[in-house]
């Protein structure tokens, strides 16, 4: 047995009532929900503001948080761990977005609020697809429309995530980079509807990425989330994939990715059982 088969009862990706795509509910019943569920340690991982100049993608303009809330964002984090300073441990932290091209914006943020960060993720949600920046995970029909038709096949999309998430492990972030990888895989999002012709194919470059997140001591997002999505119905990242990060020794930490009081905690019985069948 080559990694502890026992995941820690922390949930260390979740949104807030700061989320302009999230349910709007109070952090503190998030947290209550934590608190109730038996977690040890929650970290609050907000989507930042995204870079000036990058045109947020989504029709409603609602991929993070604005920059006006950024530091209300982060003083409610502050309050927030005082007030169930004993009955759970709060981490402020953020959901930092990889995108190529945007990496100096990316440091001065977080050279600028890293100081207040306790513990973020780095994800890949953007990819240039048809007519400028598409996110990878909005729905099915933006996949094909502005990924798929862009770069003609459903492998040139998953091979073009790839080699972002590889800069991504690779990018000068400054020392405030964040150490995990938020959901590495979330191309699979919709691949009931779009599905790799041969799900293997990417695996040398799986392999290349997960060396080079163990030879930077970086950290895997075991993000439930997919579990509960009708076009995923699988965790991220994907089960060959946390069976090769375990092999190589690459620490996971459980994430529901919650976006409501409700999601909290979501699928960490079968993130657990997961786990453990991909250490055996
Ligand atoms: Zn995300
Ligand atoms: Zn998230």
């Amino acid at each position: 047995m080559r990694n502890k088969l026992i995941l820690p009862r922390r949930d260390g990706h979740t949104h807030t009532e700061f989320s302009p795509h999230g349910s709007r509910e109070p952090t503190e019943q998030f947290i209550q929900r934590a608190v109730d569920l038996g977690f040890e340690i929650y970290s609050l991982t907000e989507h930042p503001p995204l870079p000036p100049g990058f045109d947020d993608p989504t029709p409603d303009k609602t991929c993070g948080i604005s920059w006006q809330e950024l530091q209300p964002y982060l003083e409610h984090c502050q309050e927030l761990k005082t007030q169930f300073a004993n009955q759970i441990e709060i981490r402020a932290g953020l959901e930092v977005d990889y995108i190529p091209g945007f990496e100096p914006d990316t440091r001065d943020m977080l050279r600028k609020y890293g100081p207040h960060l306790e513990d973020s993720l780095l994800s890949v949600h953007f990819l240039e697809g048809k007519g400028g920046w598409r996110c990878v995970d909005h729905s099915p029909e933006d996949f094909q429309e502005g990924l798929v038709s862009a770069y003609g096949s459903v492998e040139a999309v998953h091979e073009a995530y790839w080699l972002v998430v590889k800069q991504a492990v690779l990018a000068d972030l400054g020392p405030y980079k964040p150490r995990r990888l938020g959901h590495l895989s979330l191309t699979h999002k919709f691949q009931l509807k779009h599905p790799l012709t041969n799900p293997q194919q990417f695996r040398p470059q799986v392999l290349e990425i997960l060396d080079l997140i163990k030879s930077k001591s970086m950290e895997l997002d075991l993000n439930a989330a997919g579990l509960f999505k009708p076009d995923c119905r699988e965790i991220y990242p994907a089960p060959w994939i946390i069976q090769e990060a375990i092999r190589r020794d690459i620490p996971f930490v459980y994430g529901s990715d919650t976006h409501s009081v409700k999601g909290v905690g979501q699928g960490f019985k079968e993130a657990e059982q997961i786990f453990a069948a991909s250490a055996g």
